[in-house]
């Protein structure tokens, strides 16, 4: 297995140079809570309000529409139903396919199929690893054609009806030339913003690129509620729709329990909001740390032969929620030997996700060729992000 042309005590050697001496082992991503988090838990658990009433939930929402500038964050359960929700909203039918890419998260193909959809692949640029707007071009013109309800797909004959862009590790995707071909296709766009709460793309936030967009909370995103999601939307109607599907579909009164369709319970409990909205307040500082790791990681591999740090484009602006290692490997195993010995070093790293199309649940699924996606899965390495790690200002 030792067959790689990387010199990886070099690289743990350089990987050392950035992180705490503090002989501790180091995990990729990991939450810290402040005096505020403490204080609004508290709070709920002392009211009682740890269930759906409360102000935190509407507190924590206002702050992340007013961060992300949008009208409206509806605070859900996870990112997962944060997307399966955007799905359904942008008018995805049964059947419909959404393109996306196969350089994701699972949830991101898993909330196509939980809103009826058929997730179709679609490969990455590597400047930004997300969607790729020339070669999703070429591949349109050759498998879609106008049909009678939209785009259709020549090859299976189903409606294409989205296109669902990913920030990978943070990294705004070229989102202008992706909303050009949407409109020229009459695609709905939805962002999966769940890795980029902070993030710019020519300065605008991301989740504020398209008509709709997801964020997620899980515990090892720059933002946390322990488990939860945020969709985000301009659309007064469609924030209204949003709450109304969320909350089990129940007409507001007194004490009537009415519902007029079948409705979902996907809200967010106050407990969840309260620790979300003290993160937020932290959130400027937690986005200015990642920055200085990032920086301390380009520094450490200038001029490093076989491996170099994922940066940033030039209308850009990263959260950095993953620090990216690119590295010169040319095979699974030649990856695999470098992880052993990095993770052996106490410095948790781990590969980029399986891309989809080589999942069992997803290999029949619609897709282009996915060379760069398949390239980069042996190439790509996250190495440990938290904020608490970067060296003070
Ligand atoms: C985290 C994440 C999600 C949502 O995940 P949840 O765990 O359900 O909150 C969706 N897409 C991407 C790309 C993610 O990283």
């Amino acid at each position: 297995m030792s067959d790689t042309r990387i010199d990886i005590d070099g690289l743990i050697g350089r990987l050392r140079t950035c992180l705490p001496d503090t002989g501790e082992t180091f995990k990729l991503h990991e939450p810290r809570f402040a005096q505020a988090e403490h204080n609004y838990v508290m709070d709920c658990l002392e009211t009682n309000w740890v269930s759906y009433g409360g102000d935190y939930v509407k507190k924590f929402e206002a702050e992340l529409a007013r961060r992300c500038g949008v009208a409206h964050a509806i605070a859900v359960s996870s990112g997962t139903v944060a997307l399966q929700l955007c799905v359904m909203l942008a008018g995805v039918r049964p059947g419909d396919e959404v393109l996306l890419p196969s350089f994701t998260f699972v949830a991101t193909a898993n909330a196509v199929v939980h809103a009826g959809g058929i997730p179709h692949f679609i490969d990455i640029d590597e400047a930004t690893l997300g969607l790729d707007p020339d070669r999703l071009t070429r591949h349109l013109e050759e498998i879609a054609r106008p049909g009678r309800g939209g785009l259709e797909n020549r090859l299976t004959g189903r409606r294409i009806a989205a296109l669902m862009p990913v920030h990978i590790f943070g990294h705004p995707v070229a989102m202008d030339p992706l909303l050009a071909i949407a409109r020229r296709h009459g695609l709905a766009v939805i962002e999966d913003a769940a890795e980029a709460i902070g993030s710019t793309y020519k300065g605008r936030p991301c989740g504020s690129l398209a008509p709709l967009a997801g964020l997620s909370f899980n515990g090892n995103k720059v933002v946390t509620t322990g488990g939860g999601g945020a969709v985000l939307t301009s659309d007064d109607a469609i924030a209204a729709r949003l709450r109304h599907l969320t909350t089990t579909a129940k007409l507001p009164h007194a004490w009537r329990f009415m519902h007029d369709e079948v409705g979902y319970n996907f809200r967010m409990p106050n407990i969840n909001a309260a620790l979300g909205l003290g993160q937020m307040q932290a959130l400027d500082a937690a986005l200015a740390a990642k920055r200085r790791l990032w920086q301390a990681y380009r520094a450490a591999f200038q001029g490093c032969n076989g491996v170099r740090v994922f940066g940033e484009t030039a209308e850009a602006c990263s959260n950095h929620w993953l620090v990216a290692l690119v590295l010169d490997t040319h095979s699974d195993g030649e990856l695999d030997a470098v992880l052993e010995a990095v993770n052996a070093a106490g410095i948790g790293a781990r590969p980029a996700w399986t891309p989809m199309h080589l999942l069992p649940m997803f290999a029949t699924s619609p897709r282009m060729d996915l060379a760069v996606t398949e390239r980069l899965a042996r190439q790509v390495m996250n190495v440990p992000s938290s904020p608490f790690l970067a060296a003070a200002s």
